[in-house]
C-alpha cells in the first residue's frame, strides 16, 4: 500500500525531538465550543470561547497539515471542543484527504451529529470514528453531560455504522461515584453493538478544576473489573505508541481498552503535537507553553518558516507529565480548548 513516509510528499526530515521521539500524529482541534457541557470538562455556563477571527481557518489548517504531513506526520485526528459544530467540517477533511493518499484521518466526536454527518463525512475522506460515551443511563447522562441527550449519541453510533465506518471506538471517561458501576454494563453493551470501547481515566484539565485524584478509577481496577466478567487476553500487537492498552474478548467478540494517562503514563512513547483551534502548536496535552503558529501562517512566512516553529516546539517537548507529582501545573486552558 501507498503510505505518507513513501509518498512525494515527505521530504522534510522528521520532527524528532531530545529524545529521540518522532512526530507522527497531528491532532487538530477545529473549534473550542461544543453542544454538550460534561461535568469532567466544561462549566455549565460562563465558558470563555475564542473569538471567532482568531480560528484558523480550514486553509490555515490544510497548510499546516501539509507542511506535518511533508515532515512525516501518518495521521491527523479531529478534535475539540466539538468538531462537529463547525460549519462545513466535511470540507476540511476533504481538504486533509487530499494531502496524502493513506493518511490516517480520525474524527473524536460527542456523536450528537452524526446522524447527519456520517456519510458527508466518509465521503469527504474520513477513516475512523472515536464517538463518546460515559453511561448508558439517560438520567445520568443528563447530569454527566448537563443535556438530555443520550438518545441522540445512540443514533449517532447507529449512522455512523451504518455509513460504514469500521472499528468503531468509543470513549468512556469514568469518575469515582458518578459512573463506574457501569464499567461491565458498559462493556457488555459495546460488546454486543460491535463498537470497541477504551476507558479513559479522568485528567486534570477540565475547566473548574475540580479534579481530584480519589475521583479518578485507576485502569488496573477497570481491567480487574473487566476480568471478573469476561475472559479477555492482552492484544500483542498494539502500536507501542498508541496510548491504548487493549484486550481480545477470548470468544472472538472484540476488543476493549484502557487509557491510563495519569496512573501508568505512556510519555516515553508519544509520538503527537496538538493544534489549538486559535493556531497555537502544544507538545503536550500539559504542556504550559504554546507556539504561535497563527502569526506565521498569516503573515507571509512561507512553509519553511512554518516547519521552523514546528521543529523549535518538538525540540522543548518536556520528558512527561508529572499529573498528582510535587511540581505539577494544571494548563491554563482545559481540554475542550486545547482539544482532547
Ligand atoms: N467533544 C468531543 C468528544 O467529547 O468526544 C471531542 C473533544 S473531547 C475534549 C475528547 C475526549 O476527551 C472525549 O472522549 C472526552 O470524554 C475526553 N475528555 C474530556 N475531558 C477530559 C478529562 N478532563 N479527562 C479525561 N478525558 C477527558
Ligand atoms: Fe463537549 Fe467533548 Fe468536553 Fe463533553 S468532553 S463538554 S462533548 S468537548
Amino acid at each position: 500500500m501507498h503510505t505518507p513516509q513513501e509518498s512525494a510528499t515527505t521530504f522534510r526530515a522528521p520532527l524528532t525531538d531530545r529524545l529521540g521521539r518522532t512526530v507522527r500524529d497531528l491532532r487538530l482541534s477545529v473549534t473550542d465550543r461544543c453542544n454538550l457541557r460534561c461535568v469532567y470538562c466544561m462549566p455549565a455556563e460562563g465558558m470563555p470561547w475564542l473569538p471567532k477571527d482568531h480560528l484558523l481557518t480550514y486553509e490555515e489548517l490544510a497548510r499546516l497539515a501539509r507542511v506535518c504531513v511533508e515532515c512525516g506526520v501518518t495521521g491527523i485526528r479531529l478534535t475539540g471542543g466539538e468538531p462537529t459544530v463547525r460549519a462545513d467540517l466535511p470540507v476540511l477533511v476533504r481538504l486533509l484527504a487530499d494531502l496524502a493518499p493513506g493518511l490516517d484521518l480520525a474524527l473524536t466526536t460527542n456523536g450528537l451529529k452524526l446522524p447527519e454527518m456520517a456519510v458527508p463525512l466518509r465521503e469527504a475522506g474520513l477513516r475512523r470514528l472515536n464517538v463518546s460515551l460515559d453511561t448508558l443511563q439517560r438520567d445520568r447522562f443528563h447530569r454527566l453531560a448537563r443535556r438530555d441527550r443520550l438518545d441522540d449519541v445512540l443514533r449517532g453510533l447507529a449512522a455512523a455504522r451504518d455509513a460504514g465506518y469500521a472499528p468503531i471506538k468509543v470513549n468512556a471517561v469514568l469518575m469515582r461515584g458518578h459512573n463506574d458501576d457501569e464499567i461491565v454494563p458498559l462493556a457488555r453493551w459495546a460488546r454486543d453493538e460491535g463498537f470497541e470501547l477504551r476507558f479513559i481515566e479522568w485528567m486534570p484539565l477540565d475547566f473548574e478544576r475540580r479534579w481530584d485524584l480519589s475521583q479518578l478509577v485507576p485502569s488496573d481496577e477497570v481491567l480487574a473489573r473487566l476480568g471478573e466478567a469476561f475472559a479477555l487476553e492482552p492484544e500483542l500487537d498494539d502500536d507501542p505508541s498508541a496510548p491504548a492498552r487493549t484486550f481480545r474478548y477470548r470468544d472472538g467478540a472484540g476488543r476493549v481498552g484502557v487509557i491510563a494517562s495519569v496512573t501508568r503514563p505512556f510519555c516515553g512513547t508519544c509520538d503527537r503535537i496538538r493544534l489549538t483551534a486559535d493556531g497555537q502548536v502544544r507538545t503536550c496535552l500539559f504542556a504550559t507553553t504554546e507556539y504561535d503558529i497563527r502569526q506565521v501562517l498569516r503573515s507571509d512566512a512561507s512553509d519553511d518558516a512554518v516547519e521552523a516553529l514546528l521543529r523549535s516546539a518538538v525540540l522543548r517537548k518536556a520528558p512527561g507529565h508529572l499529573i498528582a507529582q510535587p511540581g505539577f501545573v494544571q494548563p491554563e486552558r482545559g481540554m475542550s480548548a486545547i482539544g482532547g
